[in-house]
């Protein structure tokens, strides 16, 4: 599909160690974080700078070539691979910090900056980006912006699109634009929000300004200890509804527990609770930290808490982190394959949303650990398997889709911050309707009229077509049954209301 001169062309301006087009070169890059998926990229292009990026959109655009950027590649939904006919920009290259500006609290990056140095550049001045992925250590800026990432953080902070106040953008047509202003509030519509969480489908953010927030002066690092998930669950809402808003509040089941503590991350969490709740109290006066931890501290034992540790210093709380942010990692040495799942759904569903993934998983006999950012209700159900048995992949990936009408059921959502990528096309019809999905279709033509950046991806364009023909009265109506068992929730939730159709995609 990609010539041999388009390949010189691109040789031209990146260099020829920037082209990578051998079989094994390309296989590198042939999945993200969500190792289900897998494409092979024609070419692999590595521009080092913003004019090269601009140079070989345009060349593309000449050839009507399509194209993926990518980041560090560790997206969770299959969002930044590239198929046979396209074009894999890998912008890791861009990672310079521009400016950090300590007086306006800004910092202005390129895209492949990773995220956790954006930080550590901030932190002389006693700044600190505040959206942190658990893959922080690795994952980009550009990536960050494109997924909308969140964070265990960004429950108290907000997720990336609350910091984001400038975007550089190159189109499809290497057209560049600049969006939202660097220097306070943009005029008009927010289209800064707009491409924040656009999956790349929009164009290549090329420049990223961002807001920086104080390192919080106090903090106090709790870990509670339960002995069954639904009070973890209970204590949650609980925590949440006090009106005490945690700086983070996450949960770990058993299995999870487990598999960090077998690990080299081993952070000494209690091997025998059925669930531990990591619990993150920060502010800039250390007696009102103290007292809201007080406070908290005593809604998670009225909730069933057998103990709640607090960490006694920074060692300890990052011991107590370390465990949490590499949970993924140390989940990975329990089988030889791994998905995880992203949802969200109302925190008072929890309990219910937890109990019903559990029962899902025993009836399918799969391995589920849950990790997740329960302050925001949003879930990550994670599947151990080996995919080599005959058959398991399939009962995987109908389990997969039973969790997530089980959130859909509960009044949830199909993602909180991994976003869809191919891996979740196939859901998009269970929350939006037709006319819905066109009209996100229109949108992203504004910026991509021939649909060239990321193709396939988000819209399940096929979804857009058949659903057309299915009337949306047949769709209200199912949301109306929803709605109806959401509202009446009190045996648990049952996700037979949804039909999830079979993956088309996990080639
Ligand atoms: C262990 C682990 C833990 C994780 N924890 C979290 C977490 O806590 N919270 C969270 O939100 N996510 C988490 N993730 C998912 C992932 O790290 C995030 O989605 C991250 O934002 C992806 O960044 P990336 O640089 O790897 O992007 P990639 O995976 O390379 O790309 C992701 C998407 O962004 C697009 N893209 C990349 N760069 C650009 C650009 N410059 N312009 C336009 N589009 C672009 C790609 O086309 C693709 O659609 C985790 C992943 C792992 C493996």
């Amino acid at each position: 599909m990609i010539d041999h001169a388009l390949v010189e062309a691109l040789t031209q301006i990146v260099g020829e160690r920037h082209v990578r087009t051998a079989g094994a070169e390309r296989a590198t890059y042939a999945k993200d974080g969500l190792t289900v998926h897998r494409r092979l990229p024609a070419v692999v292009v590595l521009p080092g700078s913003r004019d090269e990026v601009i140079a070989v959109v345009r060349l593309l655009a000449v050839h009507g070539v399509p194209f993926v950027p990518r980041g560090a590649g560790t997206g969770l939904s299959g969002g930044a691979l590239a198929d046979q006919d396209a074009v894999l920009l890998v912008l890791t290259r861009l990672n310079r910090i521009l400016k950090v500006d300590p007086r306006n609290r800004v910092a202005t990056v390129e895209p492949g900056v990773v995220n956790v140095k954006l930080s550590v550049a901030a932190a002389p001045h006693g700044l600190l980006y505040a959206p942190d992925p658990s893959s922080q250590s690795a994952c980009t800026i550009g990536g960050n912006v494109a997924e909308n990432a969140g964070g265990p953080h960004c429950l108290k902070y907000g997720v990336t699109a609350t910091h984001v106040l400038a975007l550089e953008v190159v189109l499809a047509d290497g057209q560049v634009i600049q969006l939202g202003s660097p220097g306070g509030e943009a005029w008009g519509p927010d289209l800064v929000g707009l491409f924040v969480g656009s999956e790349g489908n929009f164009g290549v953010a090329t420049r990223i300004t961002v807001r920086l927030l104080p390192v919080p002066r106090a903090v106090r690092t709790l870990l509670a200890d339960f002995p069954a998930l639904r009070t973890a669950g209970e204590a949650v809402s609980a925590v949440i509804a006090s009106g005490i808003v945690p700086a983070a509040l996450e949960m770990m089941d058993h299995s999870c527990i487990q598999a960090v503590e077998d690990s080299v991350y081993a952070a000494g969490y209690p091997r025998d609770a059925a669930a531990v709740l990591l619990v993150e109290l920060d502010g800039r006066v250390d007696d009102s930290v103290a007292a809201d931890a007080a406070s908290v501290e005593a809604i998670l034992k009225d909730h069933g808490a057998r103990s709640v540790r607090t960490a006694v210093d920074a060692r300890e709380r990052e011991r107590l982190w370390q465990g949490r942010k590499k949970a993924f990692g140390a989940m990975g040495r329990l089988s030889r394959d791994l998905v995880v799942q992203d949802a969200v759904v109302p925190r008072s569903s929890l309990p219910d949303v937890l109990e019903a993934i559990g029962r899902i998983g025993e009836r399918y006999g799969l391995t589920v650990s849950n990790v997740f950012h329960a302050g925001d209700g949003n879930l990550h159900p994670n599947i151990s398997f080996d995919g080599r048995i005959p058959g398991l992949r399939a009962r995987v990936d109908a389990a997969s889709g039973e969790m997530m009408a089980a959130c859909i059921v509960a009044g949830g959502t199909i993602t909180g911050e991994h976003g869809i990528g191919l891996d979740k096309l196939r859901y998009m019809p269970l929350i939006f309707d037709g006319d819905s999905l066109t009209a996100m279709r229109g949108v992203r033509r504004v910026f991509d009229p021939a649909e060239r950046v990321n193709p396939g991806k988000v819209v399940p364009v096929h979804a857009c077509r058949e659903w057309a023909g299915v009337r949306n009265a047949e769709f209200q109506a199912r949301n109306a049954e929803v709605g109806t068992r959401s509202a009446s929730r009190g045996d648990g939730v049952s996700s037979s209301a949804l039909r999830v159709p079979s993956s088309a995609v996990g080639s």
